[in-house]
């Protein structure tokens, strides 16, 4: 993550620099600041533009070792702690962050590194919703930072939600915070300073983070998560900067004539086959959030059993939104009807299957996009 691929916060990112600049880098830092600010994306930049080899007056430079490692999120001095949910059972034991370090970095690369903790919390798959920053954490961080540097450079450890640290694990990191091993750079995130326990938090420099401003904000979620100008439009005004509460009302409000819309002009280009537009498309849909790609996905699901509907005369029991919709579904029933269907629902499903298992959304999308056009051109 370079500074340059985050929208917004450039005074932040100004003083972050000039921190390096000035050879006047805290130790400890607490990175304050609203939900959906973009806190945990400012940490991990500011981190890998202090290790960057080959960095400039404003940013890293994204390509040597380092930077790979960071955008990997697997650079060996950079270490994360978070409120996670203890496993204790044998089959399935864990007990520290480092033992959901895979989950973690992918929920983060899928959310453009926006995690938000209840959803972070389904990540790991348990019907518990309460994470901690316990005790047998805090001496982990303790030993991780023990170590020596692997590349000479500063061991970042960035704990995410800081507020969570339990009360009672806290003093052990006290000291470490406070007289940390040589080039060693604590970075704290968190929402609520109040909630912050008062020994941790006076010994931090904090670094405050504001809501996004409103064109940062569309910008962001056009950018990297995909969304249109259109459907930007109406959730900005009313989500404060923060960009989980417009994804949220943005997810909720997706009708399913969103979805249909462009889910019409997608068939049209596999129909087509126009592989540039197509090659646009599927770039577009892999930036989205999992969950609206299977939403796209779904759509096709749901319109293969509509044309079968429409081809046994039965429209009366069609799930459908709008007039352009049903003008679609009789259409889309000459190409999909009984003899194809099946084939085309099998596509969509086994598409939503690699989604689920975190397959590479542009491979996928894109194979199911030069299979259906087969399909379509032959159904005729
Ligand atoms: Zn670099």
């Amino acid at each position: 993550m370079q500074f340059s691929e985050i929208i917004g916060q450039e005074k932040v990112k100004q003083k972050l620099v000039q921190t390096v600049s000035e050879n006047r880098v805290s130790h400890a830092q607490l990175f304050l600041g609203p939900a959906g600010s973009g806190k945990l994306a400012l940490a991990i930049a500011y981190a890998q533009y202090i290790n960057c080899n080959n960095r400039s007056e404003t940013d890293s430079c994204g390509v040597c070792p380092s930077c790979q490692q960071f955008a990997k999120l697997a650079h060996p001095d950079l270490h994360f702690s978070y409120p996670i949910i203890i496993k204790k059972s044998k089959e399935d034991r864990k007990i520290l962050s480092k033992d959901y370090i895979s989950e973690w970095r992918e929920y983060l690369l899928d959310k453009h590194y926006f995690p938000e903790l209840i959803e972070w919390y389904t990540k790991m798959e348990t019907e518990k919703k309460q994470g901690v920053i316990g005790a047998d954490e805090c001496n982990q961080i303790i030993k991780t930072l023990s170590y020596k540097s692997f590349e000479g450079k500063y061991k970042v450890m960035i704990i995410w939600m800081a507020e969570l640290i339990y009360h009672s694990a806290a003093p052990k990191i006290l000291k470490i915070l406070e007289e940390p091993p040589e080039k060693t750079l604590f970075i704290l995130i968190a929402e609520r300073q109040e909630q912050i326990i008062s020994t941790i938090l006076s010994r931090t420099q904090i670094v405050n983070i504001p809501p996004l401003d409103d064109t940062d904000l569309s910008n962001t979620l056009s950018v990297q998560f995909g969304y249109s100008g259109d459907q930007i439009s109406g959730v900005v005004k009313n989500a404060g900067g923060n960009v989980l509460k417009a994804i949220k009302t943005l997810e909720e409000s997706i009708s399913g004539d969103y979805s249909s819309g462009e889910f019409r002009e997608w068939m049209l280009l596999c129909y087509q086959r126009k592989y540039k537009e197509l090659y646009e498309f599927v770039s577009k849909a892999s930036r989205l959030s999992r969950a609206r790609q299977k939403q796209l996905l779904l759509y096709g699901l749901s319109l293969s059993r509509n044309c079968l509907l429409t081809v046994y005369g039965r429209q009366d029991l069609l799930a459908i939104n709008d007039n352009e919709e049903e003008k679609f579904t009789l259409n889309f029933s000459k190409f999909i009807n009984e003899k194809n269907a099946l084939e085309y629902a099998g596509l969509f499903e086994e598409a939503i299957l690699h989604i689920d298992r975190n397959g590479n959304a542009a491979v996928v999308f894109m194979d199911l996009s030069l299979k259906t056009g087969q399909l379509l051109n032959t159904a005729v």
